[in-house]
């Protein structure tokens, strides 16, 4: 697509994942337009791996919360302050983290949300709270989201995609078993690491994740509409096949809001 910019060095994204003083590695790459979107789903629907091809097509952040409490979780070199160490428990379990250490999380990042380069924030928000306080700090970074992406699928395939993804345990890369394999079994096509099943994948941890999905997320489908930036993408089919559902409706949003100047989304606010 000739509106896009294809990212040609991936960020490491060092300041999302570790937070302040952290700076990424990589500068920002010129982007024609910075995209600034909210990937919603339910866990599974496909939201991270979307995000990814997203992120090289776009060259816009992958911003994944889940990331940063697993990169927490991980970095065994120092020692988490209390209410990490919580959010890690809750994260096991498959329950939410607390809004408070989510938002107090984010609030650290904040820099990321006005980055040059856009972002794609996959996990966040997951309630109706989180919602309103990033309505709130991108208010304050002077920002606006170009659409929220919904990506709906039924729960029988939901569970189905849980249970075979692998993640790359160096750069996150998303795999599944059988729809999107390795070229080797096991290891990252990207880096060469190793591919585990995350543990918040395991049966037990996916029913409850559903139960929150159900109860705390479906709500900010609702909250959305009424803000006009709602999108929503059957996630049916290959990786591929939602992400070019995914850019086609992207593109007419790019000339829209090049030809008017306004938001790609709703024509009630100009873009920053
Ligand atoms: P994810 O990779 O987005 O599925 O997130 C993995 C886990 O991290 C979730 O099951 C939650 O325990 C926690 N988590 C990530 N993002 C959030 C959020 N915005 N609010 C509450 N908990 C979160």
């Amino acid at each position: 697509m000739s509106n896009h910019t294809t990212a040609k060095t991936k960020s490491d994204r060092a300041a999302w994942l570790q937070g302040p003083p952290a700076a990424c590695s990589v500068p920002v790459n010129h982007v024609d337009h910075a995209w600034r979107l909210v990937l919603l789903g339910a866990p599974g629907a496909g939201k991270g791996t979307q995000a990814e091809l997203l992120t090289a097509q776009l060259g816009a952040c992958h911003l994944s919360t889940g990331d940063v409490f697993r990169a927490a979780k991980n970095s065994c070199n120092c020692e988490l302050s209390p209410a990490m160490t919580q959010a890690v428990a809750a994260m096991k379990r498959g329950e939410l983290v607390t809004d408070t250490t989510v938002l107090s999380m984010l609030k650290e990042r904040a820099g990321c949300l006005s980055c040059l380069g856009g972002f794609l924030l996959d996990g966040f928000p997951r309630t109706v709270a989180q919602a309103q306080a990033l309505e709130d700090l991108l208010k304050q970074q002077n920002v606006q989201l170009d659409a929220v992406l919904s990506y709906e699928l039924p729960i029988e395939q939901i569970v189905e995609r849980l249970s075979g993804r692998r993640t790359c345990s160096v750069c996150k890369a998303v795999y599944h078993i059988t729809g999107r394999p390795p070229k080797k079994p096991d290891v990252c096509d990207h880096c060469g690491g190793q591919l585990i099943q995350r543990e918040d994948d395991r049966p037990e941890s996916i029913r409850v994740r559903m139960e929150a999905y159900q109860k705390s997320t479906a709500p900010l489908i609702d909250f959305y509409k009424k803000l006009g930036v709602l999108v929503e993408i059957p996630a049916h089919g290959s990786p591929e096949e939602i992400f070019e559902r995914t850019l086609k409706i992207l593109k007419p949003k790019t000339k829209q809001a090049a030809a008017t100047g306004e938001c790609c989304c709703c024509s009630s606010h100009k873009k920053a």
